[in-house]
């Protein structure tokens, strides 16, 4: 038989590398369920993400720019759309397991509030003395137990995996609260100082790459930062002047996607690069040894230090600028104003909230699920 028709077809499966998340291997899931026919594990958490209520939240929640600030902003729908494009082609080409990367992306942040880190940032303040909110476990605790779809159990009841690359940092003493839960569960990591899969790893830098070049876009279309600005961030202006030598007459949007489209393929290559020389370097034989191993995802050590820089410049000219920091400050109040609310008159959310024997945590989870305008309107309703 010819090698064309004696090989198996190449397929997402066969394509795996040894040091990738298999399906067929994975730690399972918190309650047993029969498999699918036709779907594998992640395949099934994915779809299970996009159906579920909390993913479709996110199209009316805040990324930078409040969601009635214009229709062309990046919500928190459509960046988790850019970061699981971005991860499944690195996971493609470094042989690692696209739909669990998919499954990643598309929930990594499930758990945010309204109104983006300003509402996090008042909801950790007003939940302090109760033990804090933290967006990062909020997600997880999303698809464990807030998810209200099956007979069975609460959550999505997602695999291990799938859990273990939503929970992409955890302190300390929320390690320790997972780990009683769930002894050896996606708390251990944080305690053992260990690693989770690459694909999880690689979320985590698409999501890096996603908001850097996305917020160059959105800052540059409210007005809020200038081509002229960027051309002081070394890795903007690398790629501009490239592509002006190139296209001399190019500017103002089609000069700004065209150096924003370089600067990310680039961004994506050298991950690949950097990623299989840490792989050779040290040769993990499966997942359990990559757990063992430093973080192999990585930027060059060059591509690293321009993209920090791209970071900062974004902090202090966007994330800080005064015009935002005034809407952020509504929202501020907007969050506190509304935990308190609820804190005296529980009875002023639906009852399955209000029954709860945890209140601030009721509360608080009741917050976070909201939408920016569904926030909005409570709180007008509240404190008219
Ligand atoms: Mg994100």
């Amino acid at each position: 038989m010819s090698a064309l028709f004696g090989e198996p077809v190449a397929t997402a499966a066969t394509g795996l590398a040894a040091y990738a998340c298999h399906p067929h291997a994975s730690r399972g899931r918190r309650f047993a369920e029969p498999e699918a026919p036709t779907r594998n594990l992640f395949q099934r958490d994915r779809d299970r993400i996009v159906h579920s209520t909390a993913f479709r939240r996110l199209v009316y929640k805040t990324q930078v720019f409040l969601n009635h600030e214009g229709d062309l902003f990046r919500t928190r729908l459509t960046h988790s759309l850019e970061v699981a494009q971005l991860g499944r082609s690195l996971a493609r080409a470094l042989g690692l397991h696209e739909d669990l990367v998919e499954a990643i992306a598309l929930a990594h942040d499930l758990g945010h509030t309204p109104f983006g880190h300003a509402g996090q940032d008042a909801l950790n303040e007003c939940m302090s003395p109760y033990g804090g909110f933290e967006h990062n476990l909020q997600s997880l605790r999303v698809v464990d137990s807030l998810e209200e779809r099956y007979p069975q159990f609460d959550g999505l009841n997602l695999c291990f995996e799938t859990r273990e690359g939503i929970l992409k940092h955890c302190s300390q003493r929320n390690a320790q609260m997972l780990e009683e839960a769930e002894p050896g569960g996606v708390g251990a990591r944080f305690l053992q100082r260990q690693q989770p899969s690459l694909e999880a790893q690689l979320c985590n830098l698409a999501d890096e790459m996603a908001y850097n070049a996305h917020d160059i876009d959105d800052g540059v279309r409210s007005g809020l930062i200038t081509l002229e600005q960027l051309q002081e961030v070394v890795l903007f202006n690398t790629y501009r002047l490239r592509v002006q030598d190139e296209f001399p007459k190019l500017s103002g949007r089609r000069l700004l996607y065209e150096t924003i489209r370089r600067m990310l393929s680039d961004q994506v290559y050298d991950v690949m690069d950097s990623t299989r020389a840490l792989l050779q370097e040290h040769a993990p034989a499966c997942v359990d040894d990559v757990r063992r191993s430093p973080p192999l995802v990585r930027f060059s050590p060059g591509m690293r230090a321009a993209s920090t820089e791209l970071k900062h410049f974004l902090l202090h000219s966007l994330y800080r600028h005064p015009q935002v920091l005034q809407t952020t400050d509504w929202a501020r109040q907007v969050v506190s104003e509304l935990f308190n609310a609820y804190m005296n008159k529980p009875q002023d959310m639906p009852e399955r909230h209000a029954k709860r024997s945890n209140l601030p945590r009721a509360v608080s989870d009741y917050i976070a699920g909201m939408t920016d305008r569904f926030a909005t309107k409570e709180h007008a309703r509240l404190t008219a």
